[in-house]
């Protein structure tokens, strides 16, 4: 049985390309589940979600219940980081964002991975008692995944995209924040979380998350998670070739609705 799931964070309305990831989703499997991905408190809004729940019934889509909140699930969040934690893979950081700049620009160049320059490194060579001390002290602090010791601790890795294999090289993405001082998670750690305890077996969505299915299949490899199989599609364009953002007002399934789509004519747009 193929579990397959949409996981819409609603910080803003869904446009044509979530139309297009809820329906491959949707297609793709058996069971279809939906996932509230709420952990920024800041930009989440209830508003977005009841709109998501309109737009997919629009669209015909079900799910099964119950739906999963992100928002929830922070004590599960904290078991994964813990378990990270104990091996020795996570590391305080306390640069600011000016300061990695200002780092990177010294160095004069910086290594760029699939989310931006890397983390030069800053913090990784602080001591653990310098590491306390820091973070007794009341600042703020995020923590890093030590992701060349984490990615030796379980060897070489492949994921399964589309029914072929592939070498996963998480290394590329640097050490990346995996969770905050108020916040024990991160975009991809809640990911891997929810997504074994979901039980998704097949996690459908845009390319744009394709490079991310790295340092996924790390962390599952990591927390002893099961290895679900992958199938991202092409992103929905718009007519100068880019890809549709929160900001596109005027591609917004219900923006569209009143201007009289139909389900039908989305399906249409997204050439489904
Ligand atoms: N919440 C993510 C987004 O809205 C999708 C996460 C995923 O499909 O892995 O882009």
């Amino acid at each position: 049985m193929i579990v397959t799931r949409f996981a819409p964070s609603p910080t803003g309305l869904l446009h044509l390309g979530h139309a297009l990831a809820a329906i491959t989703a949707y297609e793709s499997g058996d069971d279809f589940l939906l996932r509230i991905e709420d952990i920024d408190k800041g930009r989440s809004r209830d508003k977005f979600i009841a709109a998501i729940f309109f737009d997919l019934k629009w669209l015909g889509l079900s799910w099964d219940e119950p739906t999963l909140r992100q928002s929830t699930r922070m004590g599960a969040y904290a078991e994964a980081l813990a378990h990270l934690k104990a091996r020795g893979l996570v590391y305080p950081c306390f640069c600011t964002r000016a300061e990695i700049a200002a780092e990177i620009a010294r160095a004069g160049e910086a290594q760029h991975g699939p989310e931006g320059p890397l983390y030069p490194g800053t913090c990784k060579v602080l001591t653990m008692e310098e590491g306390l001390r820091r973070m007794a002290a009341g600042g703020n602090f995020a923590l890093r995944l030590d992701v060349s010791k984490a990615a030796a601790s379980v060897g070489p890795l492949t994921f399964c995209e589309h029914g072929h294999r592939f070498p996963v090289d998480p290394v590329r993405f640097g050490d990346i924040v995996i969770a905050r001082k108020d916040m024990p998670t991160s975009y991809h750690l809640a990911v891997v979380v929810d997504d074994a305890f979901q039980q998704v077996s097949l996690v459908t969505r845009g390319e744009d998350l394709l490079a991310a299915t790295h340092i996924q299949r790390l962390l599952q490899a990591l927390l002893r998670l099961p290895e679900p199989g992958y199938a991202h599609h092409a992103l929905v364009l718009d007519d100068a070739g880019r890809k549709f953002s929160k900001r596109d007002g005027a591609v917004t399934l219900g923006s569209l609705r009143d201007a009289g789509a139909t389900p039908a004519d989305i399906r249409a747009r997204i050439e489904l």
